[in-house]
């Protein structure tokens, strides 16, 4: 058992609380009507699976039931850091790919 800080409720909850829901940041296209196939297929399917720092989404379920982001280690599970939605990850690595603000929309 271990204890995971939910950025809306402030404070430290157990895991069982929440759910992993995906990697973060996938910027989904800002016209889906008249993006391509291969476009809307990255968007959907198509994930990082790092070795190291990696962003993920991930939801209070049976708290709060709100989404934030968490940048964990993936190589000894070692949760970093955690940070609403919208909000930046202080913590980064060349191989997460983060997108530019202005011209994507979170999806959630
Ligand atoms: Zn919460």
């Amino acid at each position: 058992m271990f204890y995971i800080y939910c950025p809306h409720c402030e404070e430290h909850r157990e895991e069982e609380e929440f759910h992993a829901a995906g990697e973060a940041h996938i910027p989904r296209p800002l016209d889906p009507e008249n993006c391509s196939d291969k476009e809307w297929g990255e968007y959907m399917f198509f994930r990082t699976n790092p070795r190291g720092i990696h962003h993920e989404l991930w939801v209070h379920s049976v708290g709060c039931r709100k989404f934030f982001n968490m940048t964990r280690d993936t190589q000894n599970y070692e949760i970093l850091e955690v940070y609403k939605i919208g909000e930046k990850p202080s913590i980064t690595s060349a191989a997460a790919k983060l997108p530019a603000q202005s011209k994507v929309q979170e999806g959630v």
